[in-house]
């Protein structure tokens, strides 16, 4: 399963995020391919980055050791997989990414 992105490094970090735990990659409901950021997928792709909802299995891909994983699983903080954390600030894009938001915030 490969990682788009630009300029990734081996764990799916990318020239926008590059902290140790930004190595979550999100899947496009569109393209259907896991960006490492949705600046990269933006910049790379002729549309804008379609969040998944509640239908999609596995939106999220860890960087670390490339399993795929659940919402929920993501939600959780780290990969339950390889125990690596992830970047609690990709919650500032939650609505880019994911189209399941808390009910009231639009
Ligand atoms: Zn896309
Ligand atoms: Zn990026
Ligand atoms: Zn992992």
């Amino acid at each position: 399963m490969n990682i788009f992105g630009i300029g990734l490094d081996a764990c799916g970090r990318c020239i926008h995020y590059h902290q140790e735990n930004d190595t979550a990659a999100l899947l496009c409901a569109r393209c259907r391919r896991y960006y490492a950021c949705y600046q990269c997928h933006n910049a790379l792709e002729d549309h804008l980055f379609v969040p998944t909802d509640g239908t999609e299995p596995y939106p999220v891909l860890c960087g670390q050791c490339g399993h795929l994983l659940s919402y929920e699983q993501y939600e959780s903080g780290a990969c339950p997989f390889c125990g690596h954390s992830f970047n609690p600030r990709c919650a500032l894009h939650h609505c880019i990414y994911f189209r399941r938001l808390p009910r009231g915030t639009g």
